[in-house]
């Protein structure tokens, strides 16, 4: 089922727009994931293509070709999946997963048939007769997916199913859960806030602010071409090179970087992978914090960007150096994202 979302925007009685007019299409049996920071309008908008909110005048709905607008939740097919799974407690796992098909009438051989074919797909066939509240909290997280996808809904909405998870099991189950809803092959619109989430499990990501809806691609165009100061700075955290342009160079409080032609009336930002400690790197600073992540350290380095910012750099040797010393720092140019900025330009 192709989703189009046209012009959809909300206002809630008390004044507040929650959503800024949004356009959106989501193809058939693609994931795309909506990623922004909490506030932004996510679940707003997940609401509005479940039809549990009614968006403003103007709005318009699609599912393929029926606009469904109009249309009550429970009468537009969608399985939705909450961060607080909200399975039924006194249910076994396979009557949780069997509800949405015995509320739909579906005769009990063929509901059985379902029930398992799903179960073994969500590897729960083991576990089909416990309780939930026996059940580990990845297994949850599993039966909630289950039980949304077992009546084969049109659209599965899934609003931050991995957010009430810890760390490491969170991290396990999103590749998990990017495996299962594959297979599945139902369109889905997958909310999170989460950029490493949003990467791992979605074809596609649209990233969220202040309820606009600011930029939708593949992660790797997001991290690449981003084409505003919020999507670089939340997918991959680019920082700005905020200084003053002098014949081609940029001059910083830590030194001059020549740039590329081009670069007028533009800010350039650089990711904290693409800066290199270099004893003859153009920029000199001094490290303030050290912390050691395993695969590289993550150094902030002051006194290369105006005031008291902070440039922070990913360090992928064996040792880092020491919290006071003074290093240097290249950037190679073709690493550079030229961004169209009002705070900051160079003129
Ligand atoms: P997200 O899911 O991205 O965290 P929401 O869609 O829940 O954001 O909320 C977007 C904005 O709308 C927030 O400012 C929130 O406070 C506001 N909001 C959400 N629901 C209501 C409501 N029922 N009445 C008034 N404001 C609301
Ligand atoms: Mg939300």
């Amino acid at each position: 089922m192709t989703l189009t979302i046209e012009n959809a925007a909300k206002t809630f009685t008390d004044g507040t727009l929650a959503l800024c007019s949004t356009n959106l299409t989501v193809g058939p049996g693609e994931i795309l994931s909506l990623l922004g920071p909490s506030g932004c309008g996510k679940t707003t908008l997940l609401r509005i293509i479940a039809g549990l909110e009614s968006p403003d005048a103007g709005s318009r709905i699609l599912f393929d070709n029926t606009d469904v607008t109009g249309l009550a939740a429970e009468h537009r097919n969608v399985g939705m999946v909450f961060q607080s799974y909200a399975l039924f407690p006194n249910m076994s796992v396979r009557a949780n997963v069997g509800y949405g098909l015995k509320v739909r009438k579906v005769p009990a051989v063929e509901r059985r048939q379902r029930v398992d074919e799903v179960l073994r797909l969500c590897r729960l066939t083991d576990y089909a007769d416990r309780p939930p509240h026996a059940l580990s909290g990845g297994q949850r997280q599993r039966v909630a997916l289950a039980r949304a996808v077992a009546p084969r809904p049109s659209i599965l909405l899934l609003d931050e199913p991995l957010s009430a998870l810890d760390a490491a099991l969170r991290d396990k189950l999103r590749d998990e859960l990017a495996a299962m809803l594959r297979q599945f092959r139902i369109t889905a619109v997958f909310v999170t806030h989460d950029q490493s989430e949003a990467m791992a499990i979605a074809d596609r990501i649209g990233v969220m602010s202040k309820g606009t809806l600011l930029q939708v691609g593949r992660p790797e165009e997001l991290y690449h071409f981003p084409d505003n100061a919020f999507v670089a700075q939340f997918i991959g955290n680019a920082m700005p090179l905020t200084g003053r342009m002098e014949n081609g160079v940029l001059q910083l409080p830590g030194g001059g970087l020549p740039l590329p032609a081009g670069a007028t009336g533009k800010t350039a930002y650089i990711r904290p992978e693409n800066i290199r400690l270099d004893q003859k790197g153009p920029l000199s600073g001094t490290v303030e914090t050290v912390t050691f992540s395993g695969g590289h350290y993550r150094l902030a380095v002051g006194g290369i960007l105006p005031h008291t910012s902070v440039l922070y750099l990913q360090h992928p040797g064996r040792t880092a150096p020491e919290i006071g010393s003074n290093v240097r720092l290249n950037i190679d140019p073709s690493d550079l994202i030229f961004l169209e900025d009002q705070t900051s330009t160079y003129s």
